[in-house]
């Protein structure tokens, strides 16, 4: 039987320029391309999941206005819970430099608006939603992944949570489940500090880092409620994260399970 998950989280239209580097304050630059992709964590993260095999509803906001259509195209096929509101529906300025790095702006609009309220089951939620629907999700879930991004202290306890370095940082000790991801180092993942299982990364050419962290943690979350080992886990997020890291834009960059399962073979 397939994982059954409900992700709550941000749907956000991406506007990425490819540059050659980034702009120092006050600079204007020329960009090499320009595209519109549908992006948003949480979107990302329940496209992710549902490419991995996983039976997922998504509960979202949208604005009226064009943007949405747009930025809602890869969900189409899952279970969906998603208002629409006067604000415009939330945008991210994205560029991506030649070495694959990024640098984001998002503007949240209708993201700011989303509500949990109706949630139950296994819960995946991501840090682009008000703290309201945080302590909604938590009420609600039995079970409650939070991916600690964009970094900011958060008031729940989660069963699992997924961060970087930095996000780690910003977030304090955690207790309880915690998987810390290393980008082209793989990751670790930790109960009450103490570390339980460590994978390293799919070696890969890198090319775009946008939704490494989404694949990654959609993977971690769908391997686990499926009832695979820890390590196995985090070895399919690693993989799902690598391949993700090697592609361009958000949710075309996400893998399905069976180009996990490939990677992996190599
Ligand atoms: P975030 O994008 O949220 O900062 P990371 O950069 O740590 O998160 O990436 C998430 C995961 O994606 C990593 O744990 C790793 O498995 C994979 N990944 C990211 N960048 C690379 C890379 N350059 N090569 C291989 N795997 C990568």
């Amino acid at each position: 039987m397939p994982a059954q998950l409900t992700v709550v989280g941000s749907v956000n239209l991406d506007l990425v320029a490819r540059v050659e580097r980034f702009p120092r304050a006050g600079e204007t630059l020329t960009a090499l391309s320009f595209e519109r992709i549908p992006g948003g964590k949480g979107a990302n993260q329940a496209v992710a999941a549902a490419r991995l095999g996983a039976d997922v509803r998504f509960v979202g906001c949208v604005g009226r206005d064009g943007a949405a259509a747009e930025a809602l195209v890869n969900l189409h096929g899952l279970d969906l819970d998603i208002r629409e509101t006067d604000a415009p529906t939330g945008l991210a300025l994205i560029a991506v430099d030649t070495a694959g790095e990024n640098q984001i702006v998002v503007v949240p609009g209708a993201n700011a608006e989303v509500d949990a309220s109706s949630v139950s089951g296994s819960v995946l939620c991501q840090l682009e939603i008000p703290d309201g629907a945080i302590a909604q999700a938590r009420a609600g879930a039995d079970w409650l992944c939070i991916n600690a991004a964009p970094a900011r202290p958060f008031g729940v306890e989660a069963d699992l949570v997924v961060a970087n370095r930095y996000e780690l940082d910003a977030i304090g000790r955690q207790r309880g489940l915690v998987a810390l991801t290393l980008g082209a180092d793989g990751a670790v993942l930790l109960e009450d500090g103490n570390e339980v299982a460590r994978a390293s990364a799919p070696k890969v050419s890198a090319v775009d880092g946008t939704a490494a962290g989404d694949a990654f943690t959609a993977a971690l979350v769908v391997s686990l409620l499926e009832g695979r080992e820890r390590a196995e886990a985090l070895r399919n997020a690693c993989a799902a994260g690598a391949i993700a890291a090697s592609r361009f834009g958000a949710q075309p960059s996400l893998p399905t399970a069976d180009e996990v399962d490939a990677i992996l073979r190599r």
